[in-house]
């Protein structure tokens, strides 16, 4: 989602300023900062970065610094407190107006601030996105309803909001027009997409799914994140009747044990998400799943831990995450006792991330001598006689091959795995 945003502030100075991005800071007009405060690590990392830029201003005292992201949703005019060199803040869904507060604070001499959910007014005013890739990531929600008790993503981008239908598919056909073939759908939540039909009529994700399925020139459809809370009957049928609709999913279940579910506030218990997962691999038998996990939540006791184990060992995950629980400001669990001894966390850190990896090496092993149909991403950066690609399960395959086959769908045999790594020859 910020990799998203950030093309996209990118796209309104190239629209709105003639900008160019540039990885020289020294070169730089405008440096901005897209930041992260889902975990305390990321949100602490914008202030040493900002501290390394801060001299450049010397050098260049018309060098513009912005901070967007959940981070300045969440601090705000904090920021200028801390880092008083900064000119402009903007939240998630402010960086549509990156051009106003950079003319204004050129004009006025005054830093300026706009961390406001002015809705849905955000995607009316992006430019139409350029690309000269086969993927395109295309954001179809916003925000999250959801409060979980332990995450900051509703205070900081806000409340569950969908696009319209109907820009979706323009948009995503517009992609298409140039040479797009891989759609990811984009959002906190994307299977809580409720969007408003030209009728007035309000669509569901799996009628979004199929809209999107019948575009010319869409090959494939990924979507992230989406929440086990909405996987309804009819996004799971999607699975049996779209093809295109790619053999994996990320559905994070954060633990195993009903107990700390409830306290997380996630609106399911273990056998709920068994149950999905269940019906998803009756409509794909060979659907990948891979989640995300929290553990060290407060109040986790050994049992608990050793419940979110037997669920991995249960479902059966392809490349995952863990995470070390992390007190956010303004959440409700930040409120309980952080009571799990920091070294116990990171121990159940260490022994989930081995458990997780068993997954991922017997997911490797079923696809060995298997042939995969791969989207060809790129050159390898390690040798440029390898072509990247990537399967259908969301895996990346090396290759020998041409780079002409860069953009076009090819068949490969997997030939040797590793864990992560995978490698195949095509087969003609
Ligand atoms: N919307 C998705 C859901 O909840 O199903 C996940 C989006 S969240 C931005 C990405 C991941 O960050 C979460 O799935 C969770 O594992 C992790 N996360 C969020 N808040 C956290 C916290 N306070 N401490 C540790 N990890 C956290």
């Amino acid at each position: 989602m910020n990799a998203y945003d950030s093309d996209k502030m990118a796209d309104v100075l190239r629209e709105s300023e003639g900008m160019t991005p540039t990885d020289d800071p020294l070169d730089a007009d405008v440096i901005l900062f897209n930041t992260c405060s889902v975990r305390e690590k990321a949100q602490e990392k914008v202030f040493s970065d900002l501290g390394r830029v801060r001299e450049l201003k010397d050098l260049k005292p018309n060098l513009i610094i912005g901070v967007g992201g959940c981070v300045a949703s969440q601090e705000g005019e904090a920021i200028f407190k801390r880092a008083p060199y900064v000119d402009v803040i903007f939240g998630p869904q402010t960086l549509h107006r990156l051009p106003d507060l950079i003319a204004r604070r050129r004009a006025t001499g005054q830093s300026q601030c706009d961390i406001s959910f002015p809705e849905i007014e955000k995607f009316d005013q992006l430019p139409v996105t350029q690309t000269k890739g086969v993927t395109a990531f295309v954001s179809i929600m916003e925000g999250c309803s959801k409060y979980c008790t332990f995450c900051v993503v509703p205070y900081t981008r806000g409340e569950e909001v969908s696009r319209p239908f109907d820009d979706i598919l323009v948009e995503i056909a517009s992609l298409t027009a140039q040479g797009v073939k891989e759609i990811t759908l984009l959002g906190q939540n994307v299977n809580a997409y409720r969007g408003l039909l030209a009728d007035g009529e309000q669509a569901d994700f799996a009628l979004l799914l199929e809209y999107v399925h019948e575009i010319p020139g869409v090959e494939r459809i990924r979507f992230t994140t989406s929440h086990p809370r909405e996987c309804t009957q009819r996004m799971i049928d999607a699975y049996a009747r779209l093809p295109k609709l790619a053999a994996h999913l990320h559905l994070p279940v954060q633990c195993g044990s009903d107990r700390i579910l409830a306290a997380m506030k996630r609106g399911y218990s273990v056998l709920e998400y068994k149950s999905v997962v269940r019906r998803l691999r009756e409509a794909r038998p060979n659907l990948s799943i891979s989640s995300d996990f929290i553990v060290g939540f407060p109040g986790e006791t050994e049992a608990d831990f050793a419940a979110t184990l037997q669920l991995i060992a249960d479902v059966g995950f392809d490349i995952s995450y863990c995470f070390l629980y992390s007190p956010r400001p303004g959440t409700p669990a930040a409120e309980l006792k952080d009571d799990v001894d920091p070294t116990q966390k990171q121990s159940r850190l260490l022994q989930v991330q081995a458990a997780l990896h068993q997954g991922v090496i017997a997911v490797s092993g079923q696809m060995l001598n298997t042939v995969q149909h791969v989207l060809v991403e790129s050159v390898s950066k390690r040798d440029e006689r390898e072509l990247i690609g990537r399967s259908t399960n969301n895996r990346v395959v090396n290759f020998t091959g041409d780079k002409s086959l860069i953009g076009q769908f090819i068949e490969v045999r997997i030939t040797a795995t590793n864990a992560h790594w995978l490698h195949g020859e095509r087969v003609l």
